[in-house]
């Protein structure tokens, strides 16, 4: 299994995952000839898409999810919630999910988790293809017991390390927004992410991605440098996602035993 990004931050957000011949998106926060061209860095068509999971209704995520799902005909996956808010207009196969049911597109195993965020019915997802599981963790404003619980054990992770509070509470953004990126159904900072990241380390952790990363209210070091510090490794073995470059192919192997 391995996966990939399109991009990742407040402009837009889409993460590829592969497994043998199945490839999904989560997220498309990107226009129809945008998310052309990106899949193109990656050696990929629109065409190759199996599916889009979307996680929420925010525009850097669902952005293009309906004019890609039109100009292709993928099908989208998505909460009741978040289908309710209109968002996506019109998709030619959406598939609505459960927040709390697993389920499968070809070869990959899909989880979802729901997350605090202040959207309609925010989830985040862990694909897995029966031996590797990939977390995916963005747009959450605190860490509940069941995401613990959930991401407990995967094999990769991608989690948002959105803001540095001293950046943020100094930056350009008004106070409301100051406080909404902040507080419990925001965004996680550096500090509020090393600390998930310190519970879930574990040895068979192979790669951990620094993802949503505000280019306002922190930088790539800060964040990188957070995440390192938990895990005592240099931060150029913590990549991160850039919004404009995106992320080249990670894989993720079997352990050997
Ligand atoms: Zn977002
Ligand atoms: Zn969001």
């Amino acid at each position: 299994m391995r996966f990939a990004s399109l991009g990742s931050g407040s402009r837009g957000n889409a993460t590829l995952i592969e497994k043998n011949n199945t490839r999904i998106l989560i997220d498309c926060g990107f226009g129809v000839k945008d998310t052309r061209n990106r899949l193109a860095r990656l050696g990929l068509e629109l065409d190759d898409l199996d599916g889009i999971l979307v996680t929420h209704e925010h525009g850097d995520h669902i952005g293009g999810v309906g004019r890609v799902a039109r100009a292709c005909g993928v099908a989208v996956f998505c909460t009741a919630g978040t289908h309710l808010t209109g968002r996506l207009g019109k998709v030619p196969d959406l598939r609505q999910i459960s927040s709390h049911r697993k389920f499968a597109i070809k070869d990959l195993e899909i989880e979802p988790v729901p997350v605090p965020h202040d959207a309609k019915e925010p989830v985040q997802y862990i694909v897995g293809d029966g031996a590797l599981r990939l977390g995916v963790l963005t747009d959450l404003g605190s860490i509940t017991h069941h995401i613990r619980h959930c991401y407990q054990k995967c094999d990769g992770l991608v989690i948002e390390a959105n803001h540095d509070p001293v950046m943020l509470q100094n930056g350009p953004y008004p106070l409301k927004l100051k406080r909404r990126v902040a507080g419990n159904w925001g965004h996680l900072s550096n500090g509020q992410a090393a600390h998930l990241l310190a519970e879930l380390n574990h040895p068979g952790l192979q790669h951990i991605i620094a993802a949503h990363i505000s280019d306002k209210n922190n930088t790539h070091e800060l964040a990188c440098q957070s995440l390192a510090e938990v895990l005592s490794c240099s931060t150029d073995e913590i990549p991160s996602i850039d919004q404009e470059e995106g992320l080249d192919w990670f894989s993720l192997h079997p352990a050997t035993v």
